[in-house]
């Protein structure tokens, strides 16, 4: 596979897909630094200078957009197996992607596609995991953050990458095999919202209820107050802590 190693660069996902038709799965680019990385919906992401490991995945899945959602539910739980055989151990999953540690966030997952309904998808699988965050960028945050250091010294940020590389492509030749149905326990064991009292946002809605895990399409349900469950997949919602 290739692997693109750049010091300074606007956002790895949009350099991906620039480079989209020129790229094998599988295929990386890491960078130090992003300018202007990005989040969901156009929030910004917090990349500054050798504080984060910053990578993004060239993937394609046969399957098309609908298999797209338990994908990036994937590549999380394959993040958090990397970092526990790496000895950072106790990291958590929000659903759909986040990584969360003592209930702060320590790394975004971004997963962006192209492709029509019904065919191929090629996907940009992109990640920001905060090592050590320099103290002047600390305050641009605007939620709870966590790091890394937290959890132990980091020795070595090459095999780190290497093994976040290594355990997504894995999991993901296991995903187009088995599905999410393969990797359900493993979220259920994950999931920092399991059994709590969340709030789900859809734009100006919000919804109340107990996050009860993931079902075998990998959309999150939550138990409302009536005893009903209801399930949400993919698109525009957003999970909060109550
Ligand atoms: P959602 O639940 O809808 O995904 P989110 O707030 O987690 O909401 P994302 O789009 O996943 O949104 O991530 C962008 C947000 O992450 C930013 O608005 C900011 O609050 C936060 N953020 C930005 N940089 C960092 C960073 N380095 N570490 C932790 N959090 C960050």
């Amino acid at each position: 596979n290739r692997a693109e190693l750049v010091p300074v660069i606007g956002s790895t996902n949009q350099h991906w897909f620039d480079l989209l038709s020129r790229l094998e799965k599988g295929d990386i680019c890491v960078a130090e630094c992003q300018t202007a990385g990005r989040g969901r919906r156009g929030r910004p992401w917090i990349s500054p200078f050798g504080g984060q490991l910053i990578m993004s995945m060239y993937w394609r899945l046969e399957q098309g957009m609908a298999a797209a959602m338990g994908l990036s539910l994937v590549v999380g739980i394959a993040v958090v197996e990397a970092l526990e055989a790496q000895g950072f151990p106790g990291v958590e999953l929000k659903w759909p992607n986040d990584l969360y540690l003592n209930g702060r966030k320590l790394a975004g997952i971004l997963v962006e596609m192209s492709g029509t309904a019904g065919g191929p998808c090629q996907l940009v699988i992109g990640m920001g995991l905060n090592l050590l965050l320099p103290q002047s960028e600390q305050e641009r945050i605007t939620q709870p953050w966590a790091e890394l250091a937290e959890l132990g010294n980091i020795e070595d940020r090459n095999s780190l990458v290497i093994a976040v590389a290594h355990q997504v492509q894995r999991s993901l030749v296991l995903f187009e095999r088995e599905g999410i149905a393969a990797f359900r326990e493993q979220w259920n064991r994950l999931d920092y919202f399991n059994g709590k009292a969340v709030r789900v946002l859809m734009g100006e809605q919000q919804i109340h209820g107990i996050a009860r895990g993931i079902d075998a399409q990998g959309a999150l349900l939550l138990e409302l107050e009536s005893g009903e469950i209801k399930r949400f997949l993919g698109g525009e919602i957003s999970l909060r802590g109550n």
